[in-house]
């Protein structure tokens, strides 16, 4: 049986259904998870669908996870876990008392959890995934025009407005699709591109400061001491100044260093050449071939990231063009 129908028909089974996302979420994570749930919502008014996550308002525009979830509710539930590569990066550790898991995303599968699995890691985004599970299954399911704008702005997001090179000829026929629905794309674009005026700030400072190195590897430690003075409110975050150096030209791959809450720094990496995930990995992190994530302990393994980044982009031998 195909995958896309195997998932449908645990999803008959099952009268409880709750879907997970990964923590600090971003577009594509909540669009996709939200337009899950919307979806079965619509297509089997008889189950209990879920979504859980911790919430965080400057997501609002896209809509909620249900924050009124109790334990007892995942006996006998099925569990979805969408957009999220390892386990410890999933949202609320209730995933796992659930009687079958389900995970679906796009990410390399190095941690393959779940009872069934469905992993397209060439794919743009999880939310591009979703549509097509639904397209191949649409006899059985409803699609809301909500969910369809969910959708769209996962994949705004994870595609960075279909600019990223996973961004492929389906990813654009699927937007195109769902721009049939009732909803306004320009106001998803909007939300998707605009920042607070704090943002906009900080993005002058790190254009301003960024370190670019011949090789064409850039890097930025925002420490809380700089980043405090800009006055971020709680929709903010820096994550939407982590793209600006890859507008640069010469700019090939680059680090921002965030001081986190324990003093040490994660570490964004993002690159328009070499893959950079292997270098995540050596850091505690992981994540795609051109955008990863991990974590440095103190100075010493900043200074060493950065390193090994120049090396990497100094050798690129041009293997993702
Ligand atoms: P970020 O810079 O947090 O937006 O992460 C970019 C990509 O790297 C995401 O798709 C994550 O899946 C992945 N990633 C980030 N941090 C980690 C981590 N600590 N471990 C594994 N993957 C990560």
């Amino acid at each position: 049986m195909a995958i896309e129908a195997a998932i449908l028909e645990q999803i008959k089974k099952f009268k409880t259904i709750i879907i997970h996302r990964h923590q600090r979420p971003d577009p594509d994570c909540i669009g996709a998870q939200l337009a899950l749930r919307d979806i079965l919502r619509a297509s089997f008014p008889e189950k209990a669908i879920y979504a859980v996550g911790k919430h965080y308002p400057g997501f609002d525009w896209m809509g909620q996870a249900d924050q009124d979830v109790s334990d007892d509710v995942y006996q006998d539930a099925l569990v979805i876990v969408v957009d999220t590569a390892n386990q410890p990066r999933v949202d609320d550790e209730r995933w796992q008392t659930g009687a079958k898991v389900i995970k679906i995303d796009h990410h390399p599968n190095e941690d393959a959890f779940g009872d069934l699995q469905w992993v397209l890691d060439q794919a743009s985004s999880t939310s591009e995934i979703i549509y097509d599970w639904f397209a191949v299954n649409q006899t059985d399911l409803v699609m809301p025009d909500d969910a369809a704008r969910l959708l769209y702005a996962g994949i705004v997001g994870d595609t960075g407005r279909f600019m990223y090179p996973a961004t492929s000829a389906n990813t654009m026929a699927v937007a195109g699709k769902l721009m049939t629905y009732d909803f306004s794309a320009t106001t998803v674009n909007q939300a998707e591109d605009e920042v607070s005026p704090a943002v906009a700030k900080l993005s002058a400072y790190v254009y301003q400061n960024l370190t670019i190195l011949p090789s064409g590897a850039a890097y930025l430690k925002l420490s809380d001491e700089v980043v405090e003075p800009f006055g971020l409110g709680t929709g903010d975050s820096t994550s939407a100044v982590v793209p600006l150096p890859g507008k640069i030209t010469t700019v090939v791959a680059w680090a921002i260093f965030v001081e986190s809450k324990d003093h040490t720094y994660r570490i964004r990496l993002r690159s328009k050449g070499p893959s950079i995930n292997g270098l995540a990995k050596a850091h505690g992190g992981g994540g795609h071939a051109l955008a990863s994530g991990a974590s440095a302990k103190d100075q010493a393994e900043i200074d060493q990231v950065i390193h090994e980044l120049d090396e990497l982009v100094a050798n690129d031998k041009g293997e993702n063009e």
